[in-house]
Parts: C-alpha cells; structure tokens; sequence
C-alpha cells in the first residue's frame, strides 16, 4: 500500500513539472515572438534619416492617442513634433547611431521649444541613449527623456504594425547636396538596400547612407 501511494506521489510530481516545464517553455516563446516582432521595428528605425524618424514617431504617437503635428522644416524652435492628449507637449526627435548619445543641446532646445509653443511638457525621443549630462540637466527643468528602451516599451505598447518599413521604403529623406560636386544626391535602390547617390553620377561616384 505504502508503495502504491508512492508511486502516486511520484506520478503527481511528474505531472506538475512536465505541465511546469511546459507552461514556461510557452511563455519564453510567445516572449520571445514578441520580442522578434519588436525587433522588426528598430533595424529599420536605425537605417532612417531624421525626417523619416520623425514621420515614424508622428505614426507612432498616433496610435498612442495623441494628435502629433510634424512642424515645419526651418525654424521649428526646438520641437520636431507638437501634440496634445490631456496636455500640450513638444518633442524633439533625434535618430542617432545608437553608440552616439544625445546631448544636453537637445534639452536646452526642447526646453526652449516649450516656451515658444507654450506646451505643458517638453520630451526628448531617441533610439539611442542620452549622456549623463542630458540626463542631469532635463531632470533639473523637467524634460521627459525617452531613450531606446522607453521607445522599444511605446511600440509594445502598441501592436507592432511594421509601420517602421513602411516608412523607410516610403518617405523621402531630407533633401542633401553632394559634398564633392554639390549637385543633388537622389535616393537609389541598391542590392543591400537604399542609399543616397549623386545625382551627376556617372561623372560623380559619391555614395553615403540614408542615416549618415
Ligand atoms: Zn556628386
């Protein structure tokens, strides 16, 4: 008898842990599908230049109810985006190679660009980091910092839409003269993607990425 109850004993715990194992094996794939579906959006982010990065965000913002505008090219005082939800907020977009942080300049100029669009908040989003100094100085006057991580938290937030690839195929960068012959640089489809080339080539052969 002893034996028997034994035996049930051991049954029992096998079955907790065979489920167990199972349970945790589902929950480390679906994050891990999450993850992937997260991470379609970032290499494209990475490759934008700063006009597509902030269409992105305008996107992206959107979605997380706000109403973001994009302001004008040339004397945007500071903001890239101005929105409103409950409150008016102003943000500056900066898409940077992510082993360049941000700088304190992008504080003192979203701080500035509070004042002028006399909003409520003022933010910084990146796909990069900011220094230690940007950090210091936007907690002392209140800017929101989003970083890379905050970022990659706003589009888990909503769901993924792949809106990132859209957008780089899509939006054409800012426009760019060539630095050898000063004519325009064109958008060209390459075998390993897009890039900028210039647009008197044969004669000229300049070349450079869209997120120089
Ligand atoms: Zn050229």
């Amino acid at each position: 008898m002893d034996n028997f109850i034994t035996s049930i004993g051991y049954f029992l715990l096998f079955v907790i842990l065979f489920k167990g194992s199972l349970m945790l094996y589902q929950s480390i794939r679906m994050r891990k599908q999450q993850q992937a579906l997260l991470k379609a959006d970032m290499p494209y982010i990475d490759k934008m230049d700063g006009r597509q990065f902030e269409i992105y965000l305008q996107i992206l913002f959107r979605h997380l109810g706000y109403n973001p505008e994009v302001t004008k090219q040339s004397g945007d005082f500071g903001a890239d985006l101005v929105m409103e939800r409950d409150e008016k907020i102003v943000v500056q977009a900066k898409r940077y190679g992510y082993k360049n942080r941000v700088s304190l300049s992008a504080v003192q100029e979203v701080y500035g660009a509070k004042a002028y669009y006399r909003a409520n908040q003022a933010w910084v989003v990146t796909n990069s980091y900011f220094t230690k100094q940007a950090k210091e100085l936007a907690a002392a006057c209140g800017v929101k910092l989003v970083d890379r991580e905050d970022l990659q938290e706003l589009i888990r937030a909503i769901n993924p839409t792949f809106e990132a690839k859209e957008i780089y195929e899509n939006v054409t960068p800012e426009a760019r003269k060539c630095p050898k012959c000063s004519n325009h640089l064109v958008v060209r489809q390459g075998k390993r993607g897009r890039f900028f080339g210039c647009s008197s080539f044969p004669s000229c052969h300049h070349t450079e990425k869209i997120n120089k």
